[in-house]
């Protein structure tokens, strides 16, 4: 149970109960207490541990005071009902976070952040969370927000004394500083590409005739048996969906039924949604069968997927080969062979699939990554009006255009960290934290 404001001490001294009949008010900041609650008829709910947090070091910046009880349904109901007999209410969700961010303790980035670390998938996602917890973003953001007042501030002075033109060399000066900002919010929204990547996961398809081995390449990626595996052909009628982890991205893999021509009404529908996913999908592994010669059926598939980001792979290549590997090369450089059943280069495949998301580059990337769809639309707003500024600079425009497309961009700039911000934003952020954050 955590309790935050003005009143948590207060509130406590009325439930808690220690050995020695100290109160909570009395505690110092940052100790822990043994004790008990109990409610005023002296009836003991339940053994606590009691922390105190004095204002302004704790999460919120308010006096908190946090009690671990033995968890149970009714202890922890019957504990909380006495807080609330006692002045206290229950939180909104998010509110204390909320309240560490109207306090000053966090930015809107920040507390943005709290809720991407709890719902962190891979470990990439839970790293950017924490740089992004960490302030990195806002610290990008703030420096940003000065370059942009710094120029702002010459160009107010020139509208408010006319008379005292920016010489040449200035106006060359400002050109290169708002060149600067232009270039550091593109490549913040290029970020934004692998964000979405890191945060929500790529969407892979295995592709193939009947039989070529995706259920078993699939299970092998799984590394446990949950689709059907089985010699007779096209069993897989249907889509499975599994998501797995690959060096921290999250990698949504579906087995498509690999069926060409529908024999039936079910067989018709499972093609249908065959083709969907693979509309969908940000990349298509098409698996070939080591041990047989290409079949038309194959180079049927090569046909359909011509528009799609393609990884080939043989399979199989544990028994006699007889595919004509070096037609496949030509087509597919960057094939890749292995053997789903004996699970032989299940990992070399792996790190290609990782290697075609990170595009060599991305793990080793220490630069901010944005994956915040609210941060993504404050920094295309704040991009276009920096470009338009830099238009109306190269056009000779009066200094008010360029002066009013800066303080536009700034507001945009103070959106993202929350030095602007209304009251249904904060409604719409923390209403997605749950109770108790
Ligand atoms: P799907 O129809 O493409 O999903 O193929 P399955 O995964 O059901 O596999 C078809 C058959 O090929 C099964 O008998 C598998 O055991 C076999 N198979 C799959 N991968 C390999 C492999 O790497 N080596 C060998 N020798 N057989 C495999």
């Amino acid at each position: 149970m955590r309790l935050s404001g003005s009143k948590a001490l207060e509130i406590a001294d009325k439930v808690f109960l220690s050995r020695d009949n100290k109160k909570p008010s009395g505690f110092k900041t940052y100790t822990v207490h043994y004790g008990w609650v109990a409610d005023a008829s002296l009836q003991i709910i339940d053994e606590v541990i009691l922390t105190v947090m004095r204002s302004p070091r704790s999460y919120t910046k308010e006096d908190v005071v946090e009690i671990n009880c033995h968890g149970g349904i009714v202890a922890l109901r019957r504990v909380l009902d006495l807080l609330l007999d006692n002045g206290a209410r229950l939180a909104e969700p998010g509110e204390f976070t909320k309240r560490a961010f109207l306090n000053g303790r966090l930015d809107l980035a920040q507390a943005e952040a709290v809720i991407d670390i709890i719902r962190a998938k891979t470990d990439a996602a839970l790293k950017i969370g924490v740089e992004q917890l960490k302030g990195n973003l806002s610290k990008q953001i703030n420096k940003l927000s000065l370059a942009a007042l710094d120029i702002l501030s010459v160009l107010e002075a020139n509208i408010d004394f006319p008379e005292e033109e920016i010489s040449p060399a200035n106006l060359k000066e400002m050109r290169i500083k708002l060149d600067g900002i232009n270039h550091q919010l593109l490549s913040l929204l290029e970020s934004a590409k692998y964000g979405r990547v890191l945060r929500e996961g790529i969407h892979v398809v295995i592709c193939g005739r009947p039989n070529v081995g995706k259920s078993s390449l699939l299970n092998a990626l799984l590394k446990q048996e949950r689709s059907i595996v089985t010699p007779i052909p096209g069993t897989t009628r249907d889509t499975i969906e599994e998501a797995i982890d690959i060096k921290g991205i999250l990698i949504r893999i579906v087995d498509t039924a690999g069926i060409l021509e529908p024999r039936d009404l079910i067989e018709k529908k499972a093609l249908a949604r065959s083709r969907k996913q693979i509309d969908l999908a940000d990349l298509v592994i098409l698996l070939f069968d080591g041990s047989q010669r290409l079949h038309k059926d194959d180079l049927r598939l090569i046909a359909k997927l011509r528009k799609k980001t393609v990884l080939a792979v043989i399979n199989k290549i544990d028994i006699k080969q007889k595919i004509e590997k070096e037609r496949l090369l030509k087509k597919f450089p960057g094939l890749v062979e292995i053997s789903a059943k004996k699970n032989k280069n299940i990992q070399g495949l792996e790190e290609n699939i990782a290697g075609l998301v990170y595009r060599g580059n991305l793990a080793s990337r220490e630069s901010t990554i944005i994956t915040n769809t609210r941060h993504i639309c404050s920094l295309k707003e704040a991009q276009k009006l920096v470009a338009g500024a830099l238009d109306s600079l190269d056009n000779k425009l009066s200094i008010e255009f360029i002066a009013q497309d800066l303080k536009e961009a700034l507001g945009y700039l103070e959106d993202i960290i929350g030095k602007r911000f209304s009251e249904s934003l904060l409604d719409k952020i923390f209403s997605e934290f749950c109770i108790g954050k």
